[in-house]
């Protein structure tokens, strides 16, 4: 063993040092199977300080670091490069809750907790913890401040950028930020936490978050209702607000060759209709859950539609759930795919849709666009295939497919990356679209922060 690998070993305790091939495989590759890294060890820290002590030895010796947390991430961000040199932490044992305070709606965690024991956490103290996401059993709460995680309540509750109170840092020199706080008010200068959110891992290491809570809604009203358009689907969006407000919890659209998918790739699945597109709708809120879903039923005989379900059990409510939640499951069992995990105002979205879709038509004559998102936030999952007939080397059209697609988000004043941050995918691309000024002020605050830039080296600034 080098001299180095003993000195990490002695922060961490041998047994948390892994250098074996075989160990440090399942943190080389990452969810997509799309990047393979070497880092020169894994190092599985179980204390705040102990990553202090990682992160000031690695300063010291110039050591590249990169975080992993559940490693579901879907660009990379994760995945050190093949070089053998980067020391990757990984957060799995700092897995613990600090403290609960229910009577303050908040929590605060370690990084390394998932988010399926976070959501358990608050459903003990009888209090919703509502980030929600097809990943939650693997993702951790520090990769989702990391990525700034949406998922499927955001149009009720927010990104993970608002539902966190307050976090604990470890900075690229080995300096602990505390900024754990359970305030919703606090008007003491910059917010300097939202630096780390969203960072993917290239201003330091998020060790613990205080995070916000909300009382548990007693009813759910779910619904899969048909239309004959984007433009149709996203007219619904108004509708619902305007009928009832804060409620609408889920809204999410679903091309109909989604849920064609669905049902050739995922056994016993079957949609209870067939149109161009649907709406995947849910109501929350306190009270009496048949009062609920009486009201959407009664909302929904009174407006124009082609076929609309309403859940009338936990178990159909499940079975909804299962065909939106199958889309990218099936499509990965369809065969491989460009994903693009964008955002734009809902209104746009409709004209995004026709702009896009057309304009890669006139390029790619034989493609397959697979749209389908949580159209409420305005994010839409926009992916593509068959390019070229039998799917055969698409990757070879990915760099024109995303310019034709970008082109389209920008003109419409949307966003490359909605949910997914960008990784070592998308670095070239946020180099291109970013606003110059915006892109200059991030440059600045990680030579600030990390001036030998050891902190996921290669990641969003590239
Ligand atoms: C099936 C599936 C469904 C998904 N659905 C959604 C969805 O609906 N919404 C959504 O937003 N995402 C979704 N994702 C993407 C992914 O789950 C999220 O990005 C998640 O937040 C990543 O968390 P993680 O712990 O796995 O992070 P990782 O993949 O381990 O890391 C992600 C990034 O964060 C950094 N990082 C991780 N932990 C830390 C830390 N403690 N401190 C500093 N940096 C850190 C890493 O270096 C990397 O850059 C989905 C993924 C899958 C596989």
């Amino acid at each position: 063993m080098s001299a180095i690998l003993e000195r990490l070993a002695a922060i961490v305790g041998p047994s948390h040092l892994l250098t074996a091939p075989t160990d440090t495989a399942p943190y080389c590759l990452d969810w997509r199977k799309r990047y393979q890294g070497k880092p020169l060890a894994v190092a599985l820290p179980g204390s705040t300080a102990e990553v202090a002590a990682l992160l000031q030895l690695a300063h010291a010796e110039k050591i590249p670091v990169v975080p992993q947390g559940g490693n579901t991430g879907l660009a990379g961000g994760a995945t050190p490069d093949q070089s053998g040199k980067a020391l990757l932490i990984a957060l799995q044992r700092m897995n613990k809750l600090r403290a609960m305070d229910a009577a303050n709606n908040s929590m605060t965690v370690e990084a390394g907790m998932t988010l399926a024991a976070a959501q358990t956490a608050a459903e003990q103290a009888n209090r919703l913890f509502p980030l929600s996401l097809a990943a939650e059993g693997s993702c951790q709460i520090g990769g989702n401040l990391s990525t700034n995680a949406g998922g499927l309540a955001v149009l009720r509750y927010g990104t993970m950028r608002e539902l966190a109170l307050g976090l604990e840092a470890v900075l690229p020199d080995g300096r602990v930020l505390n900024a754990l706080s359970g305030l919703r008010k606090d008007t003491t200068g910059f917010d300097v936490k939202q630096l780390f959110i969203g960072a993917e891992g290239t201003l330091g290491i998020i060790t613990a978050a205080t995070l916000k809570l909300f009382p548990r809604p007693t009813a759910t009203a779910t619904a899969l209702v048909g239309v004959a358009s984007a433009e149709a689907a996203i007219g619904w969006l108004s509708k619902l607000k305007d009928a009832f407000g804060d409620r609408l919890s889920t809204f999410e659209i679903i091309a109909k060759v989604c849920l064609d998918l669905v049902e050739q790739h995922i056994p016993g699945t079957r949609r209870p209709f067939i149109t161009p597109w649907s709406i995947l709708l849910e109501l929350s809120d306190s009270g009496d859950a048949a009062t609920l879903n009486e009201r959407l039923v009664d909302w929904l005989g009174a407006q124009t539609l082609l076929d609309a379900v309403v859940a009338q059990s936990e178990t159909e409510r499940a079975a909804l759930w299962q065909l939106r939640e199958n889309i990218s499951e099936a499509q990965a069992k369809d065969g491989i795919s460009l994903k693009h995990d964008i955002a734009l105002p809902a209104s746009a979205i409709p004209a995004f849709i026709a702009d896009a879709d057309a304009a890669l038509k006139a390029q790619f004559p034989s493609c397959r666009i697979v749209t389908f998102g949580h159209a409420g936030d305005g994010n839409l999952h926009y992916n593509l295939s068959y390019t070229r007939p039998g799917n055969v080397d698409l990757y070879d059209d990915e760099a024109k497919v995303n310019e034709i697609v970008y082109d389209a988000v920008y003109r419409h004043g949307g966003t490359l990356a909605a949910e997914h941050g960008i990784g070592q995918l998308k670095t070239q691309w946020l180099a291109r679209y970013k606003d110059p000024v915006a892109l200059q002020i991030m440059k600045t605050v990680k030579a600030a922060l990390d001036p030998d830039n050891l902190m996921n080296p290669g990641k969003v600034l590239g």
